[in-house]
């Protein structure tokens, strides 16, 4: 089998017959530029007016996996879930019905756990447009897709290392899958779950050592990294005298699990600056979101790393989370001062972006809140004249981001049609008001009544009974524990403002 990579920005074409195009979708703002990708390749964009000549049209990854309606028009075929059990399965599948005509051999691929074949789902709405269900075309295909879980004993790690790719010549480990600590917004907890850690011997060290062959930089990855319940064991490991010219970074750390013994060995192995997330400065906003951090945690953090030999701090924060007030805002700018103040010699770094809902999190019903916008200057303000780097994300990225995670398939012609547009909010309010107003070009087949209003899907609160556009779609817990989970969250504790 002939395998090749492309790269988007490239525009490298494709071999003369290909039978299969995959992409995997790490993040919301990369989607839309899959029309487009697809012209160039002169695939016919729409899944249902592809040939039997034509690639099956692939994909996977979080985006895919929470909610892959906005897209799904696109794709024959979406895997939800972990690569090294689907790949296998749906390579297999299609391996046996190849010279099928292209329906049956959809048909087969939807027969696969995990394996979601949108045009062989029809959503179904009421005389006032709103989603009633989504339901198979027949009843051979299941009507609820599961996604599936890897359970062994390895996890991925880098197959190409160079220093054309977006982090050069790093030879990446995933040290973890998911996390433990059910922060209440976190895809990368939730969608992910359990919470998988390869053994130390047989997973982590011979992966490490076979990319140190190829480079001498390497990056330890994952969304909780350090609660690998052996990461002290591959900490002290690498700090043998063997591993002295290479460099090591990690990603973002759990500020509870940051040692002077953490600090130092990173700071020995190149890194200057470690990353924490503590979402906000307020108590009482960690507690709704279940984060588990006290302020002596976060300050304590910035002392280890500080006497660990590390020079800077980086901590990741959001505002417009759910019952936010003013209040919290504030204390996020005085714990910043505070920790400055209390760690004199460490340079601190703050990250903010703007909440924003997940489908498949218990805050999956919660909307953007428009006072984000106003919350990120007024840090700016508090922070950046007391010498603490500010680094907000853009307020306007962060809408379109809720758009691409919260709509069904009425916003698939917006993503058609978007085109350079899909660069500013502007470009992108312009083509949903053309597709309110019916002026777009709809997706070929049934037609599908216009979206809802802009507000609705981007900063309304959702009734917790209405049908989500994922309902056919299960990730590891059920909507009830969703439910649930969102339901403690907001119950304990309500906004002093
Ligand atoms: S600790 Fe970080 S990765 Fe874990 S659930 Fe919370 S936000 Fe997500």
């Amino acid at each position: 089998m002939d395998v090749r990579r492309l790269f988007t920005d490239q525009g490298d074409p494709l071999p003369r017959h290909c039978d299969l195009f995959g992409l995997s979708l790490s993040w919301e703002l990369d989607g839309p530029v899959l029309p487009e990708l697809l012209r160039n390749q002169r695939i016919p964009i729409w899944a249902v007016e592809r040939k039997d000549n034509d690639p099956i049209v692939f994909g996977g990854g979080p985006v895919l996996t929470a909610n892959p309606e906005p897209l799904a028009p696109f794709f024959d075929a979406v895997l939800l879930g972990d690569g090294e059990l689907l790949l296998p399965a749906f390579i297999d599948a299609l391996q046996g019905c190849r010279n099928e005509p292209r329906a049956r051999r959809l048909q087969t691929l939807a027969k696969v756990p995990g394996v979601y074949v949108p045009s062989l789902y029809a959503p179904r709405y009421d005389a006032d447009g709103s989603l009633l269900a989504v339901e198979p075309l027949n009843s051979e295909i299941p009507a609820l897709v599961e996604k599936q879980t890897w359970r062994g004993n390895t996890l991925s790690h880098s197959t190409v290392v160079t220093p054309e790719a977006a982090w050069p010549d790093i030879h990446m480990v995933e040290v973890v899958r998911s996390c433990p600590e059910l922060c209440r917004f976190c895809l990368a907890s939730y969608l992910t779950l359990p919470f998988r850690t390869p053994s130390l011997d047989d997973g982590l060290i011979p992966a490490v050592e076979k990319g140190l062959t190829a480079t001498r930089r390497l990056g330890l990855l994952g969304a909780s990294v350090t609660q690998h319940p052996q990461f002290s064991d591959l900490l002290h490991w690498l700090d043998q005298d063997r591993f002295d010219d290479t460099r090591i970074s990690v990603s973002s750390v759990r500020a509870a699990t940051v040692t002077p013994e953490l600090g130092r060995i990173l700071a020995k192995r190149g890194s200057r600056s470690l990353t924490i997330a503590i979402e906000s400065g307020s108590e009482r906003i960690r507690e709704v979101v279940n984060k588990k951090l006290t302020t002596e945690a976060i300050h304590a953090a910035a002392r280890h790393a500080k006497q660990g030999g590390l020079s800077g701090l980086k901590l990741y924060g959001m505002v417009g989370l759910p019952t936010e007030s003013d209040d919290d805002v504030e204390a996020t700018g005085e714990l910043l001062l505070a920790l400055k103040k209390n760690t004199s010699g460490l340079r601190f770094t703050l990250g903010v972006s703007t909440f924003v809902p997940k489908a498949q999190t218990p805050f999956q019903w919660q909307g953007v809140r428009p006072e984000a916008e106003k919350r990120l200057k007024r840090l700016a303000k508090t922070l950046k004249p007391k010498g603490i780097e500010f680094r907000p994300e853009s307020y306007g990225w962060s809408v379109i981001q809720a758009l691409l995670s919260r709509s069904d398939r009425r916003l698939a012609p917006v993503i058609a049609a978007v085109g350079e547009g899909r660069e500013s909010m502007g470009g992108w309010k312009k083509t949903y008001r053309a597709a309110l107003n019916g002026e777009l070009k709809p997706i070929p087949g049934p037609d599908l009544p216009a979206p809802p209003p802009w507000a609705t899907v981007i900063h309304e609160e959702w009734d917790q009974n209405c049908t989500l556009p994922w309902i056919h779609l299960r990730g590891p817990l059920t909507p009830a524990k969703l439910r649930e989970h969102h339901d403690q969250a907001l119950n304990q504790t309500s906004s002093p403002g």
